[in-house]
């Protein structure tokens, strides 16, 4: 009994440890370790030059981690709200309120659009923050609770209890779900879920920012409802709830991976 006491310790001690932020940073280094794998040779070629040889891996969390520097209040500001978009109940990306700063649909438009229309005209510097924010940036679009509702601040508001530990939907989905799932780092990930055929990958590998993000705005939607119906105030999700949803974060990762690189193959390839 002692024993699972300390163990149940640890477990809370761990599980509590994670901010929110986006996908945490596993999260993100998973969608972008899967997208590196499915760069054509041209698009690789050009990364690597962009990023001095580092890996898209390397600065997938770039964005979260760079947000409240004075480089970023500087140039970048108006990005702070192109991490998500809100949507309320019942509603699309088209029938949503707008957010007048931008999106991660009109955000990822611009950068694409600058990368591809306008990159002669852009600074190297440019290039090079405007390719660390797409690859942020699609993994966050991919992320269920990024497309939650704008009443309760995409989840935030949304209280839940996480093996007894009180937090919030959002945060249970930027990091929790994965940081509990399974103890693997991105390489495992990568491993394990990279597995299917090219059917599967052309399905996904195609589509607009507009559709993906509404993909995103049902999954958000079932989790929502998933815990309205559990019927209680402050639930409490644990094992069954990570059994429950391993197929929908495994999915999401996958997916946004593939997406990536599908955007990347896109602009570079
Ligand atoms: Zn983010």
């Amino acid at each position: 009994m002692k024993k699972f006491a300390i163990a149940l310790l640890c477990a809370t001690l761990l599980f509590s440890s994670f901010s929110a932020f986006a996908w945490g940073p596993e999260g993100h280094d998973v969608v972008a370790a899967i997208a590196e794998k499915h760069l054509t040779k041209k698009a690789k070629k050009a990364l690597d030059e962009l990023l001095g040889g580092k890996s898209i891996i390397y600065y997938s969390s770039w964005m979260d981690s760079i947000q409240n520097s004075p480089y970023w209040e500087d140039g970048y500001n108006k990005t702070k709200t192109w991490h998500y978009g809100n949507v309320d109940k019942g509603l699309t990306y088209q029938t949503m309120q707008k957010n007048p700063d931008g999106d991660v649909v009109t955000g990822l438009e611009f950068l694409t659009r600058e990368l591809t229309e306008n990159y002669d005209n852009l600074t190297d510097s440019m290039r090079v923050d405007y390719v660390k924010m797409i690859v942020h940036m699609v993994g966050d679009m991919h992320c269920p609770m990024h497309a939650g509702r704008l009443s309760d601040r995409g989840g935030n508001g949304m209280k839940v209890r996480w093996f007894g530990q009180n937090t919030n939907l959002h945060s249970v989905w930027d990091s929790k779900m994965i940081n509990s799932a399974r103890k693997w780092g991105y390489i495992e990930w990568v491993e394990q879920l990279d597995r299917t055929d090219k059917k599967f990958k052309k399905s996904v590998m195609r589509g607009t920012y507009e559709e993906w993000f509404n993909d995103t705005v049902k999954y958000a939607a079932a989790l929502y409802d998933y815990v309205e119906n559990l019927g209680t105030e402050n639930p409490n999700l644990s094992y069954q709830y990570v059994y429950d949803f391993s197929d929908l974060l495994e999915n999401r990762l996958l997916v946004g991976g593939y997406r990536l690189a599908y955007v990347l193959n896109t602009i570079f390839g």
